[in-house]
């Protein structure tokens, strides 16, 4: 039996409290767990209150050792989680395994620059506040909720967990109801290295799980990994208690080869973007723009390689078995509107889908204009390196991007233009695996950043401080007794600093 045919996913989900996670690829159970009421998730989150007082009492020392010691269990644990993820998901144990290391980096990242970034500070005054001590520091915002997707259930949700963690916050965690399992495990191996509180718990269930965290006034932020309708919905939800999210959606990526570029390099990157995980990534490549003078060239590098491409063995099953009507969907009307190049609707043989790549899709069709996640793609060919970028920056979405171009200043140029959080060059999701940059999107691919500084600060409050060290002589601005002579004090002194006209 297909397991998109095996749905529901539940065994008996009104009147029992617990759900299963399944193998995508076989459709057995993987494992059993409590679909969490709401009364349990308000539980969770009072425990999560009061870790997190623990926690942001700790010296920053010793948070930082704590999570450099949770990053070593998570490493020692890499087989175990790997083959867990592989169960869930249905992805190949190596794609498992790297999308763990990655989610190591970044944890290893937030806990060595957690004080830097956060800590007190020192911070210039200017001369009107010359007789002031100014600081600046970052302090943690509570107990934050953290909603999970499951097509990268370690990378992803650590994106948030380890930065929100090294920020000083407890964590309430609620995976995907695909990839429970995983979500559990990460909190079990987090209390080998902090068992002293529920620092960092975990909560499963379906979507009502999720939506009481989101709608807990304890919850001091969300943030939600997911598509852009349900980021929608928890934005609502927390709108009630004027609850901060930061929101990673979907993606409809574009990856532009320029005429100088690297055609075999530039056709690897693609291929690899657009179907690994079975196209399942947000920053996956979902549309090609390729310019006129290399289009031949490329395209033969591309129908070369794909032909060696398997689903089942390069890539696993689609994950969440809804999703293959979306896929076909899209497969049906752009092999209809546009010239498949190769697989078409015959590709579907669910949980599987073989590669699909189709040119002259028109832009607005549902295959390029939606997230199609899955291993598809389309490719256009443009007049130029411009006409491409237009195309790229005409979507909802703004989340990745790719460009090939031999020459780094105009591929860098291309890059800062192009309308998307972030911008690979040369080669494909490079800056998912640099912990220092970023990650988020514009538009409906979402806002707020994980990773890197602005990772570490979403997950704060920023707390300033001006301390008088000595009053102004002369200068009582702020008092009932001010005279007309400070003020005029204060005019001249203005005058000479900022009414000069400066060429
Ligand atoms: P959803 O947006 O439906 O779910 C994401 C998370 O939100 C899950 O943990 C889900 O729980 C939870 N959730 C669902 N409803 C609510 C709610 N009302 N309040 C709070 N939390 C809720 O994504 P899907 O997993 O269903 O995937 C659908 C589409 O989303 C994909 O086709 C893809 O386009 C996009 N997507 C994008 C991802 C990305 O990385 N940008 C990742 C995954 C999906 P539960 O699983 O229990 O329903």
């Amino acid at each position: 039996m297909l397991v998109s045919d095996a749905l529901p996913v539940y065994r008996d989900a009104m009147t029992t409290l617990t759900f299963d996670s399944l193998n995508p690829a076989t459709g057995e159970i993987v494992g059993s767990h409590p679909r969490q009421s709401p009364d349990a998730v308000h539980e969770a989150v009072g425990r999560a209150e009061q870790a997190a007082a623990w926690w942001a009492g700790l010296d920053p020392a010793e948070r930082r050792r704590r999570l450099l010691d949770y990053k070593a269990v998570v490493t020692r644990h890499l087989k175990e989680l790997a083959e867990l993820v592989h169960q869930e998901t249905g992805k190949p144990v190596g794609d498992a395994t790297l999308e763990i290391v990655l989610a190591v980096t970044h944890l290893d990242w937030a806990a060595r620059n957690a004080r830097k970034v956060l800590g007190r500070r020192r911070v210039a005054t200017g001369m009107i506040g010359l007789n002031l001590a100014a600081t600046l520091e970052y302090l943690p915002l509570g107990v934050v909720g953290v909603i999970g997707p499951w097509n990268y259930p370690v990378f992803t949700p650590m994106g948030s967990i380890a930065y929100a963690l090294a920020a000083g916050n407890a964590i309430v965690f609620k995976p995907s109801e695909l990839t429970p399992g995983v979500g559990v495990r990460l909190a079990e191996l987090f209390a080998q290295s902090v068992p002293e509180q529920p620092v960092f718990q975990t909560v499963t269930g379906l979507g009502e799980t999720g939506a009481a965290l989101a709608a807990d006034p304890r919850v001091k932020k969300i943030a939600f990994t997911g598509s852009t309708a349900t980021a929608k919905r928890v934005m609502a939800a927390c709108a009630e208690n004027l609850t901060p999210i930061v929101a990673e959606c979907g993606g409809k990526d574009a990856f532009i080869v320029d005429a100088d570029a690297d055609l075999a390099a530039a056709a690897d990157a693609c291929l690899w973007g657009a179907m690994s995980n079975a196209g399942q990534t947000c920053v996956g490549v979902e549309r090609v723009y390729v310019v006129d003078a290399v289009y031949e060239s490329f395209m033969r590098e591309l129908s070369g390689r794909v032909a060696r491409v398997r689903a089942g063995e390069d890539y696993g099953p689609i994950t969440m078995p809804g999703q293959v009507d979306v896929i076909r969907r899209h497969i049906d009307d752009a092999t209809k509107a546009g010239r498949a190049v190769t697989g078409g609707p015959g590709s579907v043989r669910a949980p599987y889908v073989d590669p699909v790549i189709v040119e002259d899709v028109p832009e607005d069709s549902p295959a390029v204009r939606e997230e199609t996640f899955g291993p598809t793609v389309t490719v256009r060919r443009t007049r130029d390196a411009q006409e491409a970028l237009s195309l790229a920056n005409a979507s909802a979405y703004g989340l990745g991007g790719t460009i090939f171009s031999r020459d780094a200043r105009r591929a860098t140029e291309l890059a800062r233009r192009m309308r998307s959080g972030m911008t690979a060059v040369n080669s494909v999701i490079s800056f998912a695996g640099v912990p220092s940059l970023p990650f988020g999107g514009v538009g409906d691919s979402g806002f707020g950043r994980i990773h890197g500084a602005d990772g570490l600060r979403e997950f704060a409050r920023p707390k300033a401080i001006a301390r008088q060290r000595f009053a102004m002589p002369g200068m009582n601005l702020t008092s009932f007794n001010r005279g007309p002579a400070e003020l005029e004090r204060l005019v001249r002194l203005v005058t000479f600093l900022h009414g000069r006209r400066k060429r």
